[in-house]
């Protein structure tokens, strides 16, 4: 299958997990991928954006080894160039979904645990699964982290700049695992059956023509979550941690979770409760312990939108986070500059990746917003612990929205603003690193 093999730049060392947590070189190896549509515009901005940050902060002591690796279209042109639509099609499914995600791209994240990804376009009717899912899935990634930042962009809500959280979302259970019977089928009629029959369940409203879901939220599933959500806070000096949940009716799943939540806790000694803080504690926050509370999830959706200063940092269970992270982002102005990782914290894997789609009308257009894959590059360069140049980024993006000098989907929401394009828009942030 390898045509051509993937180059493994040669001055750059592989990133390692010890016990004492990632080991990273100063010139790691860094896979990435460039993305369908317009990942031709924007992966390179980022990689320049990065580069020259990189350089500023550290000047010549430390620096990413890029080494291209191949996904989705690009993955065709790479291994199998010329091969038409028809071609792909008669491939039978599992061997189709390898054309667009080799295994060698999976195999090069495994061995250097790091990587950065354009967006994939998951065709639809093409009968492959979403890449983002299987490389999640290969990699066991099982925390989306989506940091919600207001960065300037015009955005909704009177008073965006109180917005500062930074979303933990499980990636691998509750709805994204679910288990589900078409209503009307065999199978959905022996799963009510068995409900009613030996499980005694009463409360089936209209048993006949239903169709049946099942969600599973383990106690391994949540701890390693919260766990993540906890670390990253003692690690960023976030001073909460808020437990979001449906507990309140899904009383063995989501309310399980956050119980799960609460016993871990307990085991750090950074950690105060928000009821031991009034009980204990005469409503006092005791100096450098971080507040662990829980908030239901309709009501945590209403407060983030009117009082977003009081929360940081949110573990959430899969679908309430789905939801969540998007509204998060629109607060802030949108997809377009939203930040995302897939993160392993035990393994060290992690994927960072920009969160909207390709906007194949736009690509190769040197058009669209490198704004969400950059932050995402922040997000990466923080996690390889490289905080001054994820500084100096964001430090370039913030200043290059003041100038108002942005892309068209900056351009049409600011008065005055002057329109740039995709590859300009880089050059201004490096202006301001
Ligand atoms: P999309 O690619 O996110 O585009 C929807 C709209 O969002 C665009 O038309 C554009 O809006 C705006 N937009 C997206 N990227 C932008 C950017 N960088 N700068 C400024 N505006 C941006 O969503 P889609 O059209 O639903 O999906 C297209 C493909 O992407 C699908 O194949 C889908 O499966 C895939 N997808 C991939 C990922 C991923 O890889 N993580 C995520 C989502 C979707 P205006 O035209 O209004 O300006």
């Amino acid at each position: 299958m390898t045509k051509q093999g993937l180059v493994v730049p040669k001055d750059g060392q592989p990133i390692h997990m010890t016990a004492k947590g990632l080991e990273v070189p100063d010139r790691p190896i860094i896979p990435y991928i460039r993305g369908d549509g317009t990942g031709v515009d924007i992966t390179p901005v980022m990689v320049k954006v990065v580069d020259a940050a990189i350089e500023k902060a550290y000047k010549g002591r430390k620096s990413i080894a890029w080494m291209k690796v191949y996904a989705g279209d690009e993955a065709i042109q790479e291994y199998h160039p010329g091969m038409s639509e028809d071609a792909i099609k008669a491939v039978p499914p599992e061997e189709r979904q390898k054309l667009y995600l080799p295994d060698e791209t999976a195999e090069a994240i495994k061995t250097y645990l790091v990587a950065i990804k354009g967006p994939l376009t998951t065709p639809v009717g093409g009968g492959i699964r979403s890449l983002n899912v299987s490389l999640r899935q290969i990699l066991d990634l099982y925390a989306c982290v989506r940091p919600v930042k207001h960065i300037g962009t015009p955005a909704p809500v009177r008073e965006p700049e109180k917005v500062d959280m930074v979303f933990f979302r499980e990636n691998t259970e509750d709805v994204y695992a679910g288990i589900e019977w078409k209503a009307g089928s065999p199978d959905a009629d022996k799963v009510i059956a068995w409900l009613r029959t030996e499980m005694k369940v009463k409360s089936i409203r209209f048993p006949t023509m239903c169709g049946i879901g099942v969600k599973p939220i383990s106690q391994e599933g949540s701890v390693r979550l919260v766990k993540a959500a906890i670390d990253y806070a003692i690690r960023d000096g976030r001073k909460k941690v808020t437990l979001v949940h449906k507990g309140n009716i899904m009383k063995f799943t989501e309310g399980a979770f956050r119980d799960w939540g609460y016993e871990l806790g307990k085991t750090y000694p950074q950690i105060v409760t928000e009821e031991e803080v009034t009980t204990v504690h005469g409503g006092k926050v005791p100096a450098g312990k971080i507040v662990l509370n829980d908030r239901i999830a309709d009501q945590f959706f209403q407060q983030m939108l009117l009082r977003p200063d009081e929360y940081s940092v949110v573990a959430t269970t899969n679908l309430n986070g789905d939801y969540m992270t998007d509204a998060a982002a629109a607060q802030v102005g949108g997809l377009g500059v939203a930040p995302g990782a897939n993160i392993n914290y035990s393994s060290g894997h992690a994927v960072f990746e920009a969160t909207h789609g390709t906007a194949p009308k736009y690509a190769g257009q040197d058009k669209v917003n490198p704004g969400s894959l950059i932050l995402s590059a922040v997000e990466m360069l923080k996690y390889l612990g490289w905080r001054e140049a994820a500084d100096s980024v964001l430090q370039g993006i913030t200043k290059a929205v003041a100038s108002k000098r942005v892309t068209y989907d900056l351009e049409r929401m600011m008065d005055g603003a002057t329109l740039v394009s995709c590859s300009q828009f880089g050059t201004e942030i490096v202006k301001y690193l």
